[in-house]
């Protein structure tokens, strides 16, 4: 098992876009499993490649209540997205301390490669889809502080600094 480093805000790395996956080797598939094992350990829910310092586009979910039901999507992208909103209160496993009201799109479709190269669509609505969401947020380097006003995400780093 390997448990990988998981980068921290306010890192730049954090920061940067993540590169579309051109060939499902040896390497990802590795770091897919690594990925998993870190999630786990440090009981997230959902893990993208930038937080383990590696800008590529996957994503490991698993929403289960028994951590038994991988989900790793390799270059995800929302196809649609419903008009009807949600909000649910999200953490991060970059972001420690903050809990963070985010408002989303209640339904998305998505596609995404498996980890065998096959093609697939997957609809996700719910906690699923909020988890989805958020882990392709950090593909595209945002995350939970930008969704604070600049009082709260002051008061965020602030708090944060102070307590490391
Ligand atoms: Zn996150």
């Amino acid at each position: 098992m390997t448990i990988l480093t998981v980068l921290q805000e306010p890192d730049p790395r954090l920061r940067k876009s993540s590169r579309h996956i051109d060939s499902i080797d040896h390497e990802i598939r590795r770091l897919a499993r690594d990925m998993l094992d870190t999630m786990y350990h440090r009981g997230g829910c959902g893990l993208a490649a930038p937080q383990v310092n590696t800008r590529l586009r996957l994503i490991v979910i698993d929403t289960s209540s028994r951590a038994d039901s991988p989900l790793i999507l390799v270059n995800p992208v929302i196809e649609n997205r419903s008009a009807r909103m949600m909000r649910f209160a999200e953490g991060c496993l970059s972001v420690p301390d903050l809990t963070a009201k985010m408002h989303r799109p209640a339904e998305i479709v998505i596609s995404a490669l498996d980890l065998a190269g096959r093609q697939m669509e997957l609809e996700a609505s719910g906690w699923l889809g909020a988890v989805i969401q958020h882990e392709i947020d950090h593909l595209n380097g945002r995350l939970l502080t930008d969704a604070l006003s600049p009082k709260d995400r002051s008061r965020y780093f602030k708090g944060h600094r102070s307590r490391r």
